[in-house]
């Protein structure tokens, strides 16, 4: 479900799993559409989403949630003028110590935050129309909280409602396995999860067992300084037979409001320039790449309901 409405998941093509185009850290208690003015945005953004779309990109998943400055007609305008593919999301972002979660939600349950993100599935986010394409949460990097083990549960619920997949920015791996806990409670299959920031977690043991359940592992901070750590890991995925469990993307981006020309914007082409033409010099086949640049997202996030059998 891209911000233009649905496509079949075979016209996803290649595609980067997590990556920004605004993100505006003020909080949720200050946060407005009016701190960034769109045309403005679009202007700074166009260029590095024209840049991939000559490498080969044909769809860019917009991890930005909502009160982190998630705003779906700057997605949907940037996306017909660049011809890319632009997905969003619905859901509550707890990390960062709950910054970024309306005040109001704290009371609510898990069902009742779970109709708020149906809602937007079924009717559109805000009146714009534009529906999402996955959940996003956001959890803390230890134990969970409470309150995020609500979170999780909503995700499960709306998943079961919707069929679409839960993205959750996680970390290192205690949070990831109590949150598939949480999930098969629910009867959500560890399939419908994706591990956000997974390179957190440097005992690359993890990847393996949560990839063995199901879990899709998102290595998704490549920047031009760990290649060789991410090429480590998709190793250690590919000798365990799991590469086709493997989503990368570089977490990059993004106009930052508040700052002089949105401030310092980090492009998306580092995956393409330079860790691909490293996996080929190490004896990866085109086959593989192309599972982990085009199959592996399409399947992620291919909208169905995925219960535990
Ligand atoms: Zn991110």
């Amino acid at each position: 479900m891209t911000v233009n409405g649905p496509i079949p998941s075979k016209a996803m093509g290649i595609t980067l799993v997590h990556e920004h185009v605004l993100v505006d850290f003020i909080g949720a208690d200050s946060i407005t559409e009016g701190r960034w003015n769109k045309s403005e945005v679009a202007e700074v953004a166009l260029p590095y989403l024209n840049q991939i779309k000559k490498l080969g990109c044909l769809t860019l998943i917009e991890c930005t949630p909502a009160y982190l400055g998630r705003d779906p007609l700057l997605l949907k305008s940037i996306s017909l003028s660049s011809g890319l593919n632009i997905l969003t999301n619905t859901g509550y972002y707890g990390a960062g110590n709950n910054k970024y979660i309306p005040r109001s939600t704290f009371d609510e349950t898990a069902d009742q935050i779970a109709s708020h993100w149906t809602n937007e599935w079924e009717n559109g986010i805000d009146g714009t129309g534009v529906r999402p394409g996955f959940i996003k949460i956001g959890v803390g990097s230890e134990n969970l909280s409470d309150f995020h083990k609500k979170l999780v549960t909503a995700a499960a619920r709306t998943h079961l409602k919707t069929g679409l997949t839960i993205a959750s920015h996680t970390g290192p791996s205690i949070p990831a396995f109590e949150q598939l806990e949480i999930l098969h409670n629910e009867g959500v299959a560890p399939v419908a999860f994706i591990w956000v920031h997974a390179q957190t977690e440097k005992d690359i043991v993890m990847h393996i067992k949560a990839a063995k359940m199901g879990a899709w592992i998102s290595l998704d901070g490549i920047n031009d300084d760990n290649l060789q750590d991410y090429v480590g890991m998709i190793k250690n995925m590919k000798e365990n037979n799991l590469l086709d469990k493997v989503l990368l993307s570089h977490d990059a981006g993004w106009y930052h409001p508040g700052e002089k020309n949105g401030g310092k914007y980090r492009g998306y082409a580092t995956l393409f320039e330079k860790l691909i033409p490293i996996l080929r010099n190490e004896k990866f086949s085109e086959k593989e790449i192309n599972q982990l640049l085009v199959l592996n997202p399409a399947e992620a996030f291919t909208v169905r309901v995925r219960k535990i059998n």
